[in-house]
């Protein structure tokens, strides 16, 4: 089953930082216990934040990752419930109020498939489909939610399975119709694009694999289904006997491709590859490819490929800790991570589950020191997120109203550790607050230096990423719900994603030998919560929401022609930024009063909720064009990603316009621009909190 040999984790915490953690403890409950109304609120939490940072325990987190790995456990499979009790247990264990949530959803598993070659010198092969270490347990690879089928076709290559992938074929002369298209992973399309594109010029099928030096007998699991929750239930929240779509409905159908699809390893590529005839490889192509391939085909060589899944409707569970919030209870800050994963998960997604645990322990020794967060805080465990997300999609539906009027910001992490170098990602007006935060947490691979000294110094992404993607499950908050968010993960791209060799052992030798990395990403998620659950004023910041929006506006500028005025964008944002500032000033003069102690104040509360709720102004009733569950008009995806990862209607009515009138084309970008103009301006009043 394991590939690799075991590595035993060997640190522990040393009997110095022991001593030093039972030290300040001790002083604290002392504290906490003679003199518990002699402080300042905030001079008590950053008390707490210091106890956080010095209860962290490598050793603790890899037990939590040891534990949540020995069994893959996949969504709807009895493993899969088994992690639900574990999760559950250790919430119930510290003494945390715990739950769990229901709901009945469609999944999709594999029956059999197989795949067979005939090359143009006469032989024949027959070409794995699976890990050969991977029997049982671990699924079989496939694509969830690809259709049943049978093909007998000539395999042709079409690199990322672009659109302008196709059109560089086309131009050499190559059509795809009725062959089976074999594409690389990558190139900015995700795998559910990959197949759709595939499908609209015709193929028969499609092999989907990942370009790796290593592990290259992987295959990557995943699912192609469009859209992302429960496909029965679109837009409400699927519970046990609620109504449900059948699946010949035709909202339901247009969810799904309609040719078969599956993963190869890059091993299995290679032999299809390097067999092909044809035309040469374009040159763009070739200089960023890791196989052999010269030839894009069609042919010589003949594919026999076939898939045989079956849906089925099945209960996943979503676990919550909740911690009351003492002085605002009815705000809400919500830490988030999915439990589910293809093989074993120990990258994807059990290093954040294992976070998230170890954030409950130490939670619960703050709450053991006397502390009360001023709000509540929700600790939430996600089922199904790899069948799209469908375990916080359906919550959110189901939740819509208090999320759109309690949630103060959601923090997501999915693969906490894949290997090294920090990412993070967010809404814009929380920049400050992640920058704030990440100069207190130590850096695992640098002696000395804060996580953000490295970070900006290039270790890692180097600058705070936007939450456009529809890839984990910060998307339904963000996107559908308006929650202010974050997302954040350390290293990327990692060679054994979705693969059975996504293992402790992995994690282990590779990922994160000594687990410190999991340890800072707990202490920069854990802190987050602790500012946004405790200061008195939120530590939101929306000057550099403006900032964002004009820089967007000027990349806009360079890419739509004359006839399209962008004056509806100038003058909204001039209005968000006034909005901004002068939040922003009020902010400041309401923290100077801070002195006298954090009672619940209206002035206050008054100004936190126009905090909270800004971000609400970016969603639009209507939604994208086509997609329309998805309401943010700012962040949020569009057709063409790697062009514009900003302003979705406006992209997609750039590349979408090209079979229109010029009148017509116009008409629809300026439309698009004047949807967000007015999201922007809706923001802004949102902020001042004033009626026109
Ligand atoms: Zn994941």
């Amino acid at each position: 089953m394991m590939s690799k040999p075991m590595n035993v984790l060997t640190t522990k915490p040393s009997p110095l930082s022991t001593m030093v953690v039972l030290l300040i403890i001790c002083i604290l409950s002392f504290y906490a216990l003679h003199f518990p109304h002699s402080s300042s609120p905030s001079s008590a939490s950053r008390n707490m934040e210091t106890v956080f940072l010095s209860t962290s325990s490598n050793s603790t987190i890899s037990t939590y990752l040891r534990a949540l790995t020995l069994h893959p456990h996949l969504a709807g499979t009895k493993p899969a419930s088994d992690t639900t009790s574990y999760v559950l247990n250790h919430f119930l264990s510290l003494g945390l109020e715990a739950h769990t949530a229901s709901y009945a959803t469609l999944l999709s598993f594999p029956v059999r498939s197989s795949l067979s070659a005939r090359f143009g010198d006469g032989s024949a092969a027959s070409l794995p489909l699976s890990e050969a270490a991977s029997a049982a347990p671990v699924v079989a690879a496939y694509h969830a939610y690809s259709p049943s089928g049978s093909v007998h076709a000539r395999a042709v290559f079409a690199n990322y399975g672009r659109e302008r992938d196709y059109q560089a074929l086309a131009a050499m002369g190559v059509s795809v119709r009725g062959c089976v298209v074999v594409v690389r992973k990558g190139g900015g399309v995700g795998r559910g694009a990959a197949v759709e594109v595939a499908e609209k010029h015709g193929a028969a099928a499609v092999l989907v694999y990942g370009e790796s030096d290593t592990w290259r007998e992987g295959f990557e699991r995943g699912h192609v289904m469009r859209g992302i929750g429960d496909p029965l239930t679109p837009g409400w929240g699927g519970v046990e006997g609620g109504e449900r779509l059948g699946l010949e409905d035709s909202e339901v159908l247009k969810r799904f491709p309609k040719i078969p699809s599956m993963p190869l390893s890059a091993e299995v590529a290679d032999t299809i590859l390097s067999s092909l005839g044809g035309v040469s490889v374009p040159l763009e192509w070739r200089s960023t490819l890791k196989s052999k391939v010269r030839h894009v085909g069609p042919g010589p060589t003949m594919l026999n490929f076939t898939y045989q899944g079956e849906m089925k409707v099945a209960t996943i569970q979503n676990v919550f800790a909740v911690i009351k919030g003492s002085e605002e209870p009815d705000r809400h800050v919500l830490l988030g991570n999915h439990r589910d994963a293809w093989t074993y998960g120990a990258v994807d997604p059990s290093s954040g589950t294992a976070a998230l645990l170890d954030i409950a322990r130490r939670f619960s020794v703050l709450l053991g020191l006397g502390w009360k967060p001023r709000r509540t805080i929700i600790l939430c465990s996600w089922d199904a997120e790899e069948f799209g997300m469908i375990g916080s999609t359906e919550w959110v539906e189901q939740n819509l109203i208090n999320l759109g009027s309690k949630a103060v910001a959601y923090l997501n992490v999915d693969c906490a550790v894949q290997g090294p170098g920090f990412f993070v990602g967010s809404t814009p007006q929380l920049d400050n607050l992640i920058l704030e935060v990440m100069k207190k947490v130590k850096d695992p691979d640098s002696e000395g230096v804060s996580l953000y000294e490295n970070w900006a110094a290039g270790g890692g992404g180097n600058n705070i990423q936007r939450l456009s993607g529809v890839d984990s499950d910060f998307a339904p908050f963000v996107q559908h719900a308006g929650v202010p968010s974050i997302d954040m993960y350390y290293g990327r791209d990692f060679p054994v994603y979705h693969t059975a060799f996504d293992s402790y052992n992995w994690m282990a030798e590779y990922g994160d030998p000594f687990f410190h990395r999991h340890v800072a990403v707990t202490g920069v998620w854990g802190l987050l919560a602790l500012h946004l659950a405790d200061d008195c004023i939120l530590p939101f910041n929306y000057l550099s929401y403006a900032n964002e929006l004009q820089l967007y506006k000027n990349m806009l500028s360079n890419l739509v022609d004359q006839q399209i005025s962008l004056h509806p964008l100038t003058t909204s944002i001039q209005e968000f930024a006034s909005a901004a500032k002068e939040a922003d000033d009020e902010l400041k003069k309401l923290r100077l009063q801070e002195t006298e102690g954090c009672s619940v104040d209206m002035k206050k509360r008054a100004l936190n909720d126009r905090l909270m709720l800004a971000e609400k102004g970016f969603l639009d009733a209507d939604g994208l064009q086509g997609r329309q569950w998805f309401k943010h008009l700012v962040f949020g995806p569009s057709n063409d990603h790697e062009r514009l990862n900003f302003f979705p209607g406006v992209s997609d009515s750039i590349t979408t316009s090209n079979g229109f009138s010029e009148r017509e084309r116009v008409a629809r970008i300026q439309h698009e621009i004047w949807r967000v103009a007015r999201a922007i301006r809706r923001a802004a009043s949102a902020l001042t909190g004033e009626f026109t």
